[in-house]
């Protein structure tokens, strides 16, 4: 088989695999002329660790698999696609042929499980060696772990890539069994904790080794499939809470669950992906990481679900009318963080200022606050904004599009509303995609 056709044959399979902030969602701009399309295979972007976009030649090692996982399009009992293996010398040169051209900044090599974990694994170290030590590529690599190899060879893996991932799949450990009968909780999460022990044993190292080789510098992350098991949000969050901690991950990724197969425990071939969920995982991930709100904060048993309307910080705010108002003069950092209209630069700055200055509305705006929805939250020396009226339906009308809120009260919202059913309503009938997958890295709006 020519290289090419592998190469359309690999990235093509690679393209679910969300490890990284496109998907392959199909989107409007996919069937037109126009640009940004995010169903074709090849090219990912990710964040450097100083936040720089670099674009990533995203590709299986092969999508040949000895297991079955329902979810997944290289399952072994899928004969509609075809199959193939990259040598490893064929991958390193292509990588390096891109490279060269400018197509990309890195690779993103990922695997289906071909004889067996630990033959796998070897051929992605095979590869990296060649990059690294023939070609001398410094590039950016992640690598994905193979559940059940070796940690021999995880440990020569983690040297040679940047990051390193564990795909979690499933939020739930009966979910994994039902719809990855070939993996365990175990083989996955003992890579994970490996990983985690040996970046922690790196770290030590390098303290006192300065020129020590560096294991998955970049750190480790893992991705969750959403919406091909039945798990509430809340059950998710509070997973996501507990992976960050015990595993000290730099990210979890949430991916869409798109259905690929018509079996019976999945949903249905014509079910959309569940994007706006998906959207509103990543704005309360992003809550947890720099708001410092808990998951037991943004849902709980009451409220499982997100609300599909406002984003989940504006949410906790319209249901916690007692913690506010604030009184931006003296509030604490953590404080100021759960106003709506107030990011982590706002905030920030606002400390700062205040130590030479009392402020009002007007030094909040100049300091970046969005007054518009701020102003129902805060009071600056104990006093509102001039001529505010304090109405439930002026703050839900501030913290929503004209539109959501229109639906929002024709809709009697709270009610357990469908996901699907409510992105449908917001976008008559279609489902976002370029706009929605790059909305899903970004912070809720402050
Ligand atoms: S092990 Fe990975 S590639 Fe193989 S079927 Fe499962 S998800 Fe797909």
């Amino acid at each position: 088989m020519e290289i090419f056709d592998k190469l359309q044959i690999l990235a093509d399979s690679a393209k679910y695999d969300a490890a990284c902030t496109s998907s392959g969602v199909a989107n409007n701009s996919a069937a037109s002329s126009g640009m940004g399309s995010t169903c074709l295979a090849g090219v990912c972007h990710s964040f450097a660790a100083d936040g720089r976009c670099i674009s990533l030649l995203k590709v299986l090692q092969t999508n040949i698999c000895i297991y079955d996982c329902k979810y997944c399009l290289n399952r072994k009992s899928n004969a509609e696609i075809k199959r193939a293996v990259f040598k490893p010398e064929e991958l390193a040169d292509l990588t390096i042929q891109f490279y060269k051209r400018n197509y990309i900044e890195g690779l993103f090599l990922s695997s289906g499980v071909i004889k067996n974990p630990d033959y796998t694994c070897e051929l992605m170290i095979r590869t990296l060696m060649i990059l690294r030590n023939e070609y001398n590529f410094n590039g950016y690599i992640h690598a994905k772990a193979i559940p059940g190899a070796d940690n021999k060879l995880l440990q020569q893996l983690g040297m040679l890539a940047d990051r390193m991932s564990v795909n979690i799949e499933m939020p739930s450990q009966s979910s994994l069994a039902l719809l990855a009968p070939d993996k365990s909780k175990n083989s996955i999460l003992a890579p994970m904790n490996f990983i985690k022990e040996s970046i922690s044993e790196n770290c030590r190292d390098l303290t006192v080794y300065k020129k020590a080789p560096k294991f998955v510098p970049a750190g480790q992350s893992t991705q969750m499939i959403i919406g091909a098991s039945p798990e509430t949000d809340s059950h998710i969050l509070k997973l996501t809470e507990s992976l960050y901690k015990k595993y000290k991950l730099k990210r979890v990724f949430f991916s869409a669950y798109i259905p690929v197969s018509d079996d019976a425990m999945l949903p249905s071939l014509d079910t959309s992906p569940p994007l706006l969920r998906e959207h509103r995982l990543y704005q309360a991930d992003w809550l947890m990481r720099f708001y410092k709100f808990g998951a037991s904060e943004i849902l709980d048993d009451n409220s499982p679900n997100f609300n599909p309307f406002m984003d989940p910080k504006c949410n906790w705010a319209v249901n916690h009318p007692d913690f506010f108002p604030v009184e931006v003069n003296r509030a604490s950092y953590e404080e100021l963080l759960r106003v709506p209209g107030i990011g982590v630069r706002s905030a920030q700055r606002i400390i700062v200022a205040r130590r030479c200055n009392t402020l009002d509305f007007l030094s909040l705006k100049k300091l970046g606050v969005v007054l518009k929805r701020a102003q129902y939250f805060v009071t600056c020396k104990g006093k509102k904004n001039d001529g505010l009226i304090i109405k439930h339906d002026n703050i839900l009308r501030s913290l929503m599009s004209k539109k959501e809120f229109d639906m929002y009260k024709d809709m009697n919202y709270p009610k357990q509303l469908d996901f699907i059913e409510a992105e449908k309503l917001l976008n008559g009938g279609h489902i976002k995609g370029t706009e929605e997958m790059t909305l899903m890295s970004l912070p809720p709006s402050p």
